[in-house]
């Protein structure tokens, strides 16, 4: 057999793809992507595009900041790897420890390291049931998670998820979980019910679900604070208040999972500074290495330390941790990403150009297509509808999303449909200019659509 040598080839021929429909990429092939410059990315034939959602909404710093591979290369040239097991340490992983316990709440005292986001939300559960068994309490052990969350795609962190294709044929949930309501109004509040009757009967909710499974067997809440890949969903006023009170009254941890939200998405450095949330577990990615490298990090208050240092004294080690945990690689360039956030103030930068993506997105109020328009900060949702005025969703759902997905690559833009809401997360270096240009190509691609919707038959 001959070898094939393009890279879509060889790629067709021996890749299964992450969140791709397998028989679809034999059909039509991969897009190969080949290089980056700011928040632009081109593709192998030289097609250029704004990377309106950050890559997988991680790209903070931009597809070309040469800091960071200065900052990998030194590392490697330096001592490319070492491991943290066994009272082993190195400089990288010391320092971005020091600094994320700067950087967040003061109340977060200590951090362990993962690779991904979906390792640290695992991390998280296997911590607090060692949590709970330390603490003589081996009976809590539930979590409860929101419909629409997404949490990572583990055994169990894709048991938190709530989004049913990382259910489906997967055997999951596979941990004792319940998902309660996705706090997002727009379809879950009931006709004339205001922000705040919404975020309590969602409160109520969550405590009616805790007394029917029992206090002494719920451990911990998590939540993003606004929901990312589940749709862009900002939660209703006073909604975090209220779930907060409800997990104190009954013991229950409340974990924010702001590896979305982490590193000035929202305008502050944390998403749990925005929405006024004092979690007992913080858990971050992405943003914290702009994915130039796997890096991931849970935040944890020094009760929770405290009790689980005691515990791995009692059984002689904590039995937890990745080859990866605190990479030297991976943790220099966290640091050195940290270092441009803060110098650039690009925290600053996308609270103000949250505002001007609002405010150019708010242009297309009136379009027949769009239902809601959605955001904080620098994330954001134009949620299409079949029809504004009854709120009511296509069907099928999914096909005018997956037609604008499509589409929006012909005019220079890439973004993420979820069904049919179309997700905005750009670089946070973004400029004014630059978020004009990438709402001016969102409105070439909704015209688009719309004739495609009219022509389906789908408004
Ligand atoms: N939590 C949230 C809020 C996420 O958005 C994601 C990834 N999109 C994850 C966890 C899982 O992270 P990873 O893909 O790195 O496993």
């Amino acid at each position: 057999m001959t070898r094939q040598n393009s890279t879509a080839e060889l790629d067709k021929a021996a890749h299964l793809h992450p969140y791709t429909n397998a028989r679809k990429l034999e059909a039509v092939g991969p897009r190969v992507m080949a290089e980056g410059d700011g928040i632009f990315v081109r593709d192998e034939q030289g097609n250029e595009y704004i990377e309106g959602l950050a890559g997988l909404w991680s790209v903070a710093v931009g597809f070309n900041q040469k800091r960071l591979v200065d900052a990998a290369a030194e590392q490697m040239a330096k001592l490319p790897y070492y491991h943290v097991f066994a009272q082993k340490t190195h400089g990288p992983a010391a320092r971005l420890a020091d600094k994320l316990v700067e950087l967040t709440p003061e109340h977060l005292t200590k951090v362990f390291f993962t690779n991904s986001g979906s390792e640290a939300n695992d991390t998280v559960i296997k911590l607090i049931w060692f949590l709970n068994n330390a603490l003589g309490r081996p009976e809590k052990k539930k979590f409860i998670a929101r419909t629409g969350g997404y949490h990572g795609i583990t055994v169990a962190s894709g048991s938190l998820t709530g989004l049913p294709w990382n259910h489906a044929s997967f055997d999951l949930p596979a941990i004792p979980v319940r998902h309660v309501t996705t706090p997002h109004a727009y379809f879950f509040a009931e006709e004339g019910e205001s922000e705040e009757a919404f975020a309590q009967r969602l409160a109520d909710e969550i405590e009616a679900t805790i007394l029917e499974e029992g206090p002494e067997t719920v451990a911990a809440f998590i939540g993003e604070p606004l929901i990312g890949a589940g749709g862009v969903l900002v939660p209703p006023a006073g909604y975090w208040q209220k779930v907060q009170a409800v997990c104190h009254k009954y013991d229950v941890l409340l974990i924010a999972d702001e590896v979305i939200t982490g590193f000035g998405r929202t305008g502050k450095m944390f998403a749990s500074d925005t929405f006024g949330i004092t979690p007992d577990i913080m858990v971050l990615s992405k943003q914290i290495t702009s994915s130039y490298q796997p890096l991931a990090a849970i935040m944890m208050t020094d009760a929770i330390y405290q009790a689980i240092a005691d515990h791995s004294e009692r059984l002689g080690t904590l039995g937890h941790g990745f080859t990866g945990t605190g990479h030297p690689v991976a943790t220099a360039v966290g640091l050195e990403n940290i270092a441009i956030i803060e110098e650039q103030d690009l925290v600053g930068n996308a609270a103000a150009m949250g505002k001007v993506l609002q405010s150019e997105l708010a242009r297309f109020a009136d379009h027949p297509l769009v239902g809601e328009i959605r955001g904080v900060g620098l994330i954001a949702a134009v949620q299409l509808v079949a029809d504004k005025s009854s709120r009511t969703r296509f069907d099928p759902e999914g096909k005018v999303g997956a037609f604008f997905f499509e589409r929006a690559h012909d005019h220079g833009l890439i973004i993420r449909n979820i069904k049919d809401a179309i997700a905005f997360c750009p670089p946070l270096i973004i400029t004014e200019e630059q978020v004009c240009e990438m709402v001016a190509r969102f409105g070439k691609t909704l015209e688009d659509t719309l004739a495609f919707a009219e022509a389906e038959g789908l408004v």
